[in-house]
């Protein structure tokens, strides 16, 4: 951190600075320049609002971080990519994942369908929300542990590994018996306690930016879920809500390779919560993939009007077929490889399931 004083500071006005460094244990490096004063502060392990508290002293005209607020999800601290294993599948190597599956699971035959669909179509994890954060109280909250037991049927099925939802601290036990991968919705991205409590799980996690959080706010909470215990985080760009109607969100592609740039972490992209609209899903889903991103997670239903949430952003089987058609073709001509789900457990569960 560094203090850049006002050009009138007066000797006292430097040596309040200096002393205010020292009761926090702070040692100070002075330059004095023709114009200004230039307090260099050297040390760790100050209080996250020295900053605000240095800036009101009198004569000091404005302080500057020099390192990050978060250190375990920087890149400083790690130059290497992480890469998260979930259910035998690496999210953030080479390989390119697809997650795909239902907005929420809604019934047997409505998960198996799809699962078996997206899997034949090559997705590499299975997703679908058993517990739903709803804006409304009156709209389908999730089949709840019910549904977790569905997406296990979908999973011996398929061999696909599961991601889905969890939102409150005293069910992440539960659901990650079931799951591979916790989902972290937007809307909880800064749920606290929920972070830390995730922080204490073996389960990988996927923490979804929040619907107006800056970079610098999903990464501090990437932050705590790594600082409680658990380094194997997973984001995800899922749109942010701006000024702009015509979409549901405006999706952020920017932050694809400015979080390659800032962290290590892996990075999803959610082109079906990130513009609300069918027909835009594909065109967004490859211009991620161009970006830099690490994989896609898409909603998938094979009757989307008929779907208890979000049918208009989701995919036909058929239009998820498309989509991985020509999202092979982007990604080879950006040298990346499409994973290849574990290919001995699934072909031969499908095989089954055919019969
Ligand atoms: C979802 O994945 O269905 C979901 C609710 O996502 P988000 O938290 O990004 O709105
Ligand atoms: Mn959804």
């Amino acid at each position: 951190m560094i203090a850049v004083m006002q050009p009138g500071a007066t000797a006292e006005d430097i040596e309040h600075v200096v002393e205010v460094l020292r009761l926090h244990n702070l040692k100070a490096q002075i330059s004095k320049g023709e114009q200004r004063t230039v307090i260099g502060v050297i040390g760790t392990g100050f209080p996250d609002d020295l900053l605000e508290s240095l800036e009101v002293l009198p004569g000091v005209d404005r302080v500057t971080r020099i390192t990050r607020p978060y250190k375990l999800a920087s890149r400083d601290f790690r130059p290497l990519d992480t890469v998260v294993t979930a259910g035998g599948q690496r999210i953030g190597g080479p390989e390119f994942v697809v997650m795909a599956g239902p907005c929420s699971v809604e019934s047997r035959e409505q998960l198996v369908q799809t699962a078996t669909g997206v899997a034949a179509s090559g997705a590499t994890l299975l997703r679908g929300g058993a517990f739903k954060p709803r804006t409304s109280p009156y709209a389908f909250q999730g089949l709840g542990t019910d549904g977790l037991d569905l997406l296990e049927e979908g999973r011996a099925q398929t061999g696909l590994p599961i991601i889905t939802e969890v939102m409150e601290p005293g069910q992440v036990e539960r659901v990650a018996q079931t799951a591979d991968v916790l989902q972290i919705g937007a809307r909880n991205m800064q749920n606290f306690p929920l972070l830390k409590e995730i922080g204490r799980s073996d389960k990988p996690c996927m923490l979804k930016r929040g619907l107006s959080a800056t970079i610098e706010e999903w990464l501090m909470a990437a932050e705590y879920v790594m600082h409680a215990g658990n380094p194997n985080v997973i984001l995800c760009e899922r749109g942010i809500r701006t000024f702009e109607t015509a979409t549901r969100n405006t999706l952020d592609l920017s932050a694809i390779p400015l979080i390659k740039r800032l962290s290590h972490l892996p990075i999803i992209a959610d082109p079906s919560h990130g513009t609300g609209h069918r027909y835009l899903v594909q065109p967004m889903a490859l211009a991620a993939a161009a970006a830099g991103a690490d994989g896609l997670i898409i909603e998938v239903h094979p009757q989307p009007e008929t779907a208890l949430s979000d049918g208009p952003q989701s995919l036909t089987l058929e239009g998820f077929a498309e989509l991985m058609a020509t999202l092979e073709q982007v990604l080879a001509a950006v040298g990346r490889p499409l994973a290849r789900p574990r290919a001995s457990a699934t072909s031969e569960r499908l095989a089954v399931a055919a019969v």
